[in-house]
C-alpha cells in the first residue's frame, strides 16, 4: 500500500480510509437502527443535542401526545415544551408539525416507505423539501431505511475528510457529499460503513481541537498529519493501534 500523503490523490485516500476503518472499527451491517419515521424526526432533533437529549425529546414527544397524529393536533408550544431538550425546541416544533401535516396530506398516513420504489433523486428532492431536512438527514433516511446508495456527510466526516485531503479545504458540507460518493463505489454497505466510521472517528479520535493522531490508523494518509509532524515514523506507525478498543468508549450505531 502506498503510505505517502502527499503523492496520493484524493480518490486514493478515500479508498485507503475506507479499507483502514475497515479493519480499525471492524464491518457494519446495512440495517435500519429505527423505523423511517423515526428516523427522519429523530435526526431532525439531533441537531447540535447529544444523543441522550435527543431521545429523551422524542420519547417525552410520544409519550405526551401518544403517537404522529397527537404530535400533529399538539398546541406548538406544548410540543415545543416537550422536545425542549433540544437545541432549538421552539423553531423544531412548527418544523414537525409541519413535516407530519405534508406526509399525512400527501400520503394519507405517516410513513415515508413509498420512498423505497422512488429513484434517489427524486427522493432527496422530496425529503430536501422539507422544513428543516438538508442533505444529512435525507441521505441518512434513504441509506439507512431504504438501501439507497447516497452518503450521509456530517460535520464529523468532514472534518475527517478535509483533514486527511480526501476532499479540498474549502469543500462545503452540502458539495462534500457528491465529492466523497463520486469517490466510492455505489453500494450501499460501503457507504454505510464508510459513514459511520468516519463519524466515530471525528467523534472519538479527529477531535475538533486537539485531534489525537499518535493513536490515529489515517496517519500515512493525511495532510493536516504531514504538515503537523512530517512524514510518520516507523515507531509512530508501530506504535498505531490497528483495533479500536472497547474501553476506549462505546460507539453508538
Ligand atoms: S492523523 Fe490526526 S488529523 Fe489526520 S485523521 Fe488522524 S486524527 Fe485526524
Amino acid at each position: 500500500m502506498t503510505t505517502d500523503a502527499t503523492t496520493l490523490t484524493p480518490e486514493q485516500k478515500t479508498w485507503q480510509n475506507h479499507v483502514i476503518l475497515h479493519e480499525f472499527y471492524g464491518p457494519l451491517p446495512l440495517e435500519p437502527r429505527r423505523p423511517p419515521m423515526r428516523e427522519l424526526i429523530s435526526t431532525l432533533l439531533s441537531h447540535r443535542t447529544t444523543h441522550a437529549d435527543e431521545e429523551m425529546a422524542y420519547d417525552r414527544m410520544l409519550t405526551e401526545f401518544g403517537d404522529w397524529e397527537g404530535v400533529l393536533a399538539a398546541p406548538v408550544g406544548a410540543l415545543a415544551h416537550a422536545i425542549r431538550t433540544t437545541r432549538w425546541p421552539d423553531t423544531q416544533a412548527p418544523r414537525i408539525q409541519e413535516i407530519l401535516a405534508r406526509i399525512k396530506a400527501e400520503q394519507g398516513a405517516f410513513t415515508l416507505d413509498f420512498l423505497a420504489n422512488w429513484q434517489v433523486e427524486k427522493g432527496l428532492e422530496w425529503l430536501t423539501a422539507m422544513p428543516g431536512i438538508g442533505l444529512k438527514t435525507a441521505s441518512l433516511v434513504l441509506l439507512f431505511n431504504f438501501q439507497k446508495p447516497v452518503l450521509p456527510v456530517d460535520t464529523h466526516v468532514h472534518r475527517v475528510a478535509q483533514r486527511v485531503g480526501m476532499i479540498g479545504p474549502k469543500t462545503s458540507v452540502e458539495k462534500a457529499h457528491q465529492v466523497l460518493l463520486a469517490q466510492l463505489p455505489k453500494d450501499p454497505v460501503v457507504l454505510l460503513n464508510f459513514h459511520k466510521h468516519n463519524y466515530w472517528h471525528g467523534q472519538h479520535i479527529c477531535f475538533f481541537t486537539k485531534p489525537d493522531c499518535a493513536r490515529c490508523p489515517l496517519k500515512s494518509l493525511c495532510n493536516y498529519y504531514f504538515e503537523h509532524y512530517g512524514a510518520p515514523t516507523a515507531e509512530a506507525l508501530a506504535a498505531t493501534p490497528r483495533r479500536w478498543e472497547k474501553s476506549w468508549g462505546v460507539l453508538l450505531h
